[in-house]
């Protein structure tokens, strides 16, 4: 059987700026052959059952060339597999595409290319560098900076480009910029030709540099400018400060340090970059499965007896499954029975094992899907098993019984303490590169204290945010400065008072 090659961009940085097609291939791919400017993050979409091959192409060890990833694709997708070949922006702007394609073509593999929004769009779009606007730039010239590295036969016409009338983005150009700088100059162009660098466009890291054509080189290494970065030149490089949308959001340029705990917090990194803050997420806290008890094997051959199986967290989810797939099982265990999920993430993992739910309550507690699912089912003998954390509350199971049900509350993983890179972090503060600690719970203040001194967080410029009094006590406790309490307790309360504080 041939397989079926997809070539997507994985948009320029930000996760979420990938399109839809490319979301829902990256779902049902067998195998996903990624580039390093992809963002991780997106691998998340995956089967947990897909092979992902990374084919970073840098300089040193564990590096590929292009014929190696050639070979892998065609490989791969002449096994049947359906492939996705994932790369940064768009894949056929700078991403040897026609390589690839034409590879795939000879070995009789159908494939189809998935537009990616490329670097230069995105990054003229987080920074208010318009490429084209009427006013001073009716034409726009994507060109890549790697030809300008001293190669011989060169397709760029730098005296075409000096007089360009309108706007140049030179691609992978951050160590070849003297020359570019130098060629464009000397072939005519003015030296105070606005010219701008823009790194890590669409990231919480994203940096504008803005000079002189004549001083962008100093500029570059005095802002330590480093790739994936893009270099504008032309009238649009002086930027329109006021479509500057993204650097001005409160919390640009702040790193904050979220420290998880199982509860509470799971959506505060989220929160961070929708306020345009750098989440750095520091789990106090691990999972550990359970699944190797006696009880569940043996509640697993049992499952189809069951008329409602409840997971309350993406957490059993993830833990069930794993356990399952172990051994040598799959989503079909559960024959007919009918699954509750709570919440939305949840109900969204189990879709990624191919499973939808039956029932998500509209609010998310344990205590409305029970009253929820009973109004909507007779609960009355039927049989309800939960599939949870050692550590959840009895409400649920109490709520089930008082409707009749028969409940069965297995415990299928737990939580631990777990070890951080903790000398690494404390480096990090005492180099002031975090602005900020975030505490949602004492028990999260507890965990994270055990690993990072007290006395590093209080001599550093760091500043510390509490979400209410109760957290507030524990940070006391331990001798730790609080800078600022929420007044509402909850994540966008804590993060609300961080953008008071930062205002001044
Ligand atoms: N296919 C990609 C480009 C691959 S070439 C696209 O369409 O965007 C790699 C170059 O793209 C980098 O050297 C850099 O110049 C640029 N680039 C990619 N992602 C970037 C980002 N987030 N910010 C700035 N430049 C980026």
């Amino acid at each position: 059987m041939k397989g079926m090659a997809y070539l997507v961009g994985a948009g320029p940085g930000r996760a979420d700026l990938i399109t839809l097609r490319g979301a829902e291939l990256l779902k049902i791919a067998d195998c996903i052959i990624v580039d390093k400017l992809a963002n991780p993050a997106l691998l998340e979409l995956a089967r947990k059952d897909a092979e992902i091959i990374h084919v970073p192409k840098r300089i040193g060890p564990g590096s590929f060339t292009q014929d190696q990833i050639n070979r892998i694709l065609v490989e791969k997708a002449l096994t049947g597999k359906v492939v996705v070949r994932l790369k940064g922006g768009d894949p056929c702007i700078f991403g040897r595409c026609t390589e690839e394609a034409a590879l795939l073509n000879e070995a009789g593999v159908d494939f189809e290319i998935v537009p990616g929004v490329t670097a230069a769009i995105a990054a003229s779009e987080y920074t208010g560098i318009m490429l084209t606007d009427r006013r001073y730039s009716s034409q726009v010239a994507f060109i890549t900076g790697r030809e300008a590295e001293g190669k011989e036969d060169t397709n760029i016409d730098w005296n075409v480009l000096a007089h360009f009338p309108g706007t140049l983005v030179f691609y992978m150009g951050i160590t070849a910029l003297p020359t570019i700088a130098g060629q464009l100059m000397a072939n005519g162009m003015s030296s105070q030709t606005p010219a701008a660098l823009v790194a890590n466009a669409t990231l919480p890291s994203q940096k504008v540099v803005q000079s002189p054509l004549g001083e962008i080189v100093e500029a570059c290494r005095r802002e330590k400018i480093e790739p994936p970065a893009l270099i504008v030149v032309g009238e649009a490089a002086r930027g329109e400060a006021g479509l500057n949308w993204f650097m001005r959001k409160p919390l640009f340029g702040r790193t904050i340090l979220v420290a998880r705990d199982l509860a509470g917090n799971a959506d505060t990194a989220e929160k961070v970059v929708a306020r345009g803050g750098n989440p750095v997420e520091f789990a106090t806290i691990a999972i550990q499965s359970l699944t190797d008890r006696d009880e569940f094997l043996q509640v697993l051959t049992e499952l189809t007896s069951y008329d409602w199986v409840i997971f309350t967290s993406p957490n059993g989810v993830t833990v069930f499954f794993d356990a399952l797939s172990a051994l040598g099982k799959d989503a079909r265990v559960f024959g007919s029975t009918r699954l509750a999920a709570l919440g939305a993430k949840t109900a969204a993992m189990l879709q990624r094992y191919g499973i939808k739910a039956d029932f998500v309550p509209t609010v998310f507690t344990g205590y409305e899907l029970g009253i929820q699912l009973a109004a909507l089912a007779n609960l009355h003998e039927k049989r309800v098993l939960l599939l949870r954390s050692e550590l959840a509350s009895k409400e649920l199971v109490e709520v089930l019984q008082q409707a009749g049900a028969q409940v069965r509350d297995l415990s299928i993983y737990t939580a631990v303490p777990q070890q951080g890179d903790a000398a690494s972090l404390e480096e990090q503060i005492r180099l002031g590169q975090i602005h900020w600690l975030t505490f949602a719970s004492p028990s999260s203040v507890r965990s994270f204290f055990e690993q990072v001194r007290p006395e590093v967080v209080n001599t550093g410029s760091v500043k510390i945010a509490s979400i209410g009094p109760v957290t507030s006590k524990e940070l006391v406790k331990l001798g730790v400065r609080i800078d600022v309490e929420a007044t509402e307790h909850t994540t966008d309360g804590m993060l609300d008072a961080i953008e008071n504080a930062e205002r001044g």
